[in-house]
């Protein structure tokens, strides 16, 4: 194994003030929680600004990288040589050594950016970077300094011991969830509201999700595909307690009792009450939908402002200004369109009307709304509590 150790580096949150520990601790919950997932012993630990990963013994390379590249919080991960000797002259042997394992074609231009945390070292990092400059020279002939443009940038860090790296690889940036609070996310079969739920995790916000079935009309396989996504926005959110709502009575209600235009839109506005419904339960601050304008009759900005009056909590709408093709990308990235575009239908396609109203007028839907007055709460308080909760991981 080259590496035994990796150097966290994380953007945002090293700007948090007198918070910045609830952030990093934060972040190495969140990192040791996908660590578990990667066979092998790690150790995850901190040092001012600085957060490290240590493996205990044998471990997969790729896996490690792979699950890392999952936490949000992190912007780049340094697989790196720790040495605990910060004896200089030692230094400058483990610079070579380094360089020698982790190069073996050495006919490539370098630079050392050498800093100390620690100004009491006997040396400055001017003199650091020259001295250790000199001692690759002479290890390596064929190596060349190039301050512009070096192909390797070799870092050394001062610190408790001494870090050495030169590989940076990216993190997914934003912030440790657990950072910002719960929202609930309205998790359908769909391509776009995975994508949403991935995005506002990223911004540090803990996941709760509801998911609205019919049964009959809708099957165990539609479900069981709404739990394989919860899944698998879990692998960057971490795990996500799914709520699945019995809609069937509520539709028909609806089917019976409205006009048939409106359906769609009176039905949204019911999902987003139980939402909001569950949520309050639940400590979320927030809902979050993967609407997006203009994409079906019920995402007009019509028919989001109509859907949008019932709420009284913030909807997060992370991806209302993307293109179908930019949702349909992150999904790729994120490993959730496979699921998403398989064939199972959905609560919402199954009673919907040849012409839904693309521009509902709101007065217009509180008079249909009428027509529920006798059953709809009683049928809402049912729904909210005979729910099936799953948790998703
Ligand atoms: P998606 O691809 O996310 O399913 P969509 O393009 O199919 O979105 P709609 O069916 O209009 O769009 O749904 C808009 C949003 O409403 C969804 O992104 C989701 O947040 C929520 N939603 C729709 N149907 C359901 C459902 N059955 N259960 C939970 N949430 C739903
Ligand atoms: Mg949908």
């Amino acid at each position: 194994m080259l590496y035994q150790s990796f150097l966290i580096k994380y953007a945002e949150i090293g700007t948090k003030g007198k918070n910045r520990y609830l952030f990093e601790d934060a972040l190495m919950k969140q990192i040791r929680r996908a660590l578990k997932e990667v066979e092998g012993e790690f150790a995850v630990t901190k040092e001012i600004g600085r957060i490290y990963v240590r493996a205990k013994g044998d471990y997969d390379y790729d896996d490690v990288i792979e699950a890392l590249k999952r936490v949000f919080g992190i912007a780049w991960i340094c697989p790196m040589f720790q040495i605990e000797d910060r004896d200089f002259e030692k230094l400058k042997k483990e610079v070579a050594d380094y360089i020698g394992q982790v190069y073996p074609d050495r006919r490539l231009t370098f630079k050392v950016d050498s800093r100390r945390a620690d100004k009491t070292y006997p040396l400055t990092s001017e003199e650091m970077n020259r001295e250790l400059g000199e001692a690759l020279l002479n290890a390596y002939p064929e190596m060349k300094v190039d301050v512009r443009r070096p192909q390797v940038m070799v870092r050394v860090e001062v610190r408790t011991g001494v870090n050495i790296y030169s590989q940076m690889i990216p993190g997914p940036g934003g912030m440790p969830v657990g950072t910002n609070g719960k929202a609930m996310l309205l998790l359908s079969g769909g391509i776009d509201s995975p994508v949403a739920g991935y995005m506002i995790a990223k911004r540090g916000v803990k996941l709760e999700a509801v998911y609205f079935h019919a049964p009959p009309y809708t099957s165990e396989r539609a479900k069981q595909k709404v739990v394989d996504l919860a899944k698998l926005v879990s692998r960057y959110s971490g795990p996500i307690r799914l709520h699945i709502v019995n809609f069937t009575d509520i539709q028909l209600y609806i089917y019976e009792q409205c006009p048939h235009e409106e359906l769609t839109i009176i039905m949204r506005r019911y999902m987003m009450k139980i939402a909001q419904a569950i949520g309050g339960e639940t400590e979320c601050l927030a809902l979050i939908t993967g609407e997006s304008i203009g994409q079906v009759a019920s995402q007009t900005v019509q028919s989001l402002a109509a859907t949008n009056e019932v709420c009284s909590v913030p909807v997060f709408r992370p991806v209302i200004g993307f293109d179908k093709q930019e949702i349909v990308d992150i999904a790729e990235k994120i490993g959730t369109y496979e699921t998403s575009i398989q064939p199972y239908e959905d609560c919402c396609t199954i009673f919907v009307a040849k012409h839904p109203v693309t521009k509902p007028n709101v007065k217009m839907i509180h008079r249909s709304e009428e027509n529920l007055k006798e059953k709809i709460d009683e049928m809402v308080k049912t729904a909210v509590e005979n729910r099936e909760t799953v948790m998703c991981r």
